[in-house]
């Protein structure tokens, strides 16, 4: 079995089977004149996973040049300060509001632990520092070239305050993260990736937008490869998000605590979900990440009445 798929021209999709689930995590690899680009690679868990998707690549170790971080949560920056040690010539590129967590990630892997608390070390592993001098820190309307290979950064906050996309110009790919939710392989709707500590509904419309007016060919999201449907996924998706906002406000109305509230908000809409998917289908649904944007949506609505 191979973990690798062609997606364009010089540009693969791996799956780094974290904790040994398949089509969970995705890393983008893409081809240049300057060695190879990775987008988003990985948590360190995943380190193996992601030698074997550039060896089936056809990259040798030290091909290994730039890191295209889209945001800097475990799931998709994880290894980044291993590889940059490794790599001491590798170039990562980072939005601002993020590069200061990578040089020094103790507040990133202390809100961390308040989520994941001792299952840190199983599920994302070591998270090491980068020298600043390796990072190319990114506003967000940045036309980077890399080779041969030419990229339009979006700054595209909503998901995490620090996310940027980037548009691959000669395929017409779109590295978008987590910012357009997650998408799947096998024919399940558009699902909005919800999580806390920085949801912003207003931040986010605009971000969809701007990915939007790119035209995209296809939107590469880390949960799980290529949506080729980019505007109907956008929409969706975005229909989803403010349903759930609603839902989750309402909930917070209840007699329940948050634990309860979570519990029921994640029951409701996968239930609601599934009834128009085969069996097949609903088990790549991920409910405790449905569970988890309730207490994302729920930081969020409880900022703005505090605000
Ligand atoms: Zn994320």
């Amino acid at each position: 079995m191979t973990a690798l798929r062609h997606v364009a021209d010089g540009l693969a999709c791996g799956d780094l089977l974290h904790l040994g689930r398949e089509e969970s995590v995705a890393v983008y690899l893409v081809e240049t004149t300057d060695g190879v680009a990775v987008v988003d690679p990985g948590p360190s868990t995943c380190r193996d996973a992601l030698r074997l998707a550039l060896r089936d690549f056809g990259a040798a170790p030290d091909d290994l040049r730039h890191v295209l971080l889209t945001h800097i949560h475990l799931d998709h920056a994880g290894v980044t300060g291993t590889l940059a040690r490794e790599f001491p010539s590798l170039r990562v590129h980072v939005h601002a509001r993020g590069a200061p967590h990578l040089v020094d990630p103790s507040r990133l892997l202390e809100s961390a632990r308040r989520i994941y608390g001792h299952d840190m070390e199983r599920l994302w592993g070591a998270f090491e520092a980068v020298e600043p001098g390796q990072l190319v820190v990114l506003q967000g309307s940045e036309q980077l070239s890399i080779g041969d290979r030419s990229l339009r950064v979006a700054y595209t906050p909503g998901h995490a305050w620090h996310h940027v996309s980037y548009l691959d110009e000669s395929t017409g790919m779109a590295f978008v993260g987590d910012v357009a939710g997650e998408g799947s392989q096998h024919g399940t709707p558009a699902l909005p990736v919800a999580p806390p500590p920085d949801i912003d509904l207003e931040a986010w419309k605009p971000s969809l937008d701007r990915i939007a007016a790119w035209g995209p060919e296809a939107l590469l999201v880390t949960h799980f490869g290529p949506v080729r449907h980019v505007v109907a996924h956008l929409d969706t998706m975005w229909d989803r998000l403010i349903s759930w906002s609603l839902a989750v406000r309402a909930s917070l109305a209840s007699g329940d605590d948050d634990e309860s509230r979570a519990d029921s908000f994640a029951e409701a809409e996968f239930a609601r979900i599934a009834s128009s998917l085969t069996v097949e289908q609903a088990a790549h649904v991920d409910r405790d990440a449905i569970r988890s944007s309730w207490f994302g949506l729920a930081r969020y609505w409880r900022k703005k009445a505090v605000a």
